[in-house]
């Protein structure tokens, strides 16, 4: 690993894509794969929420909405965060940036290698979430209908009780899929600006497995010698 890395840039990358997209899903398969660390905001935020500090009551009413929380707070989570990150290894970020002011803090501590893309139709997303279930001990993502687990109700990886996220409504969707819609065009358009590489990967039925598009990420990671 440290011989094959030699020389490399580590790589920071932001997964995008509307809820429900795969964003986690996909973070963590190429976890295994490249020497990188995953910061998922929604993550930091449920995690906040759960300890119920003084904090987490602040951002509680905005994630249960499915409304976004308040650049300040967001970006100084975020900042936090990528100060934890080991030096020589690299990052995946999942659910950031989501406002071009976010954006505009990203770029000021880290300059991002490559966006990728996840393009998803409404109707998969809507679809995903409702039967989407969560590890309550690992965050491991799974789908009462598409990706099940093993056992019903218990994670694969670390046996955690899986559970349906509050947000996973169908009112607090549609009001996530809206928020999405309006961030995603102003964001894109603005890396293309910046001409930070953009890969797309499709999502064109509900049973695709996630595996062969993470293996097609890797591939055009390591074609740009970012992996
Ligand atoms: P999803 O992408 O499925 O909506 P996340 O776990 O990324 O889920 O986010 C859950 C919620 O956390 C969002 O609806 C929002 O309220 C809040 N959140 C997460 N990341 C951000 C961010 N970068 N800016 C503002 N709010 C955020």
């Amino acid at each position: 690993m440290e011989e094959s890395n030699r020389g490399k840039e580590k790589l920071k990358a932001i997964m995008f894509g509307a809820p429900g997209a795969g964003k986690g899903t996909y973070a963590s398969r190429l976890q295994e794969k490249l020497d990188v660390e995953i910061i998922a905001t929604g993550d930091i935020f449920r995690e906040l929420i759960k300890e119920d500090s003084e904090l987490g009551r602040k951002v509680r009413g905005y994630v249960e909405k499915g409304l976004l929380v308040p650049d300040d707070v967001v970006i100084e989570v975020l900042k936090q965060r990528l100060s934890k990150i080991p030096r020589g290894k690299g990052f995946i970020l999942d659910g950031y940036p989501r406002t071009l002011d976010q954006a505009k803090a990203l770029e000021a501590i880290a300059k991002i290698d490559v966006i990728l893309l996840l393009d998803v139709p409404d109707w998969i997303i809507i679809e995903r979430l409702s039967s989407r279930r969560i590890c309550r001990d690992c965050g491991g993502v799974y789908n009462i209908r598409y990706l099940k687990p093993k056992v019903e109700g218990v994670c694969d990886e670390c046996e955690g009780p899986l559970y349906q996220r509050s947000d996973d409504n169908p009112e607090v969707i549609e009001k996530r899929l809206q928020v999405y819609e309006e961030q995603a065009k102003p964001l894109l358009k603005y890396y293309e600006q910046k001409k930070v590489p953009i890969v797309v990967s499709k999502t064109t039925s509900l049973d695709q497995p996630p595996q062969p598009i993470v293996d097609r990420m890797i591939e055009e990671l390591k074609r740009r010698k970012l992996a």
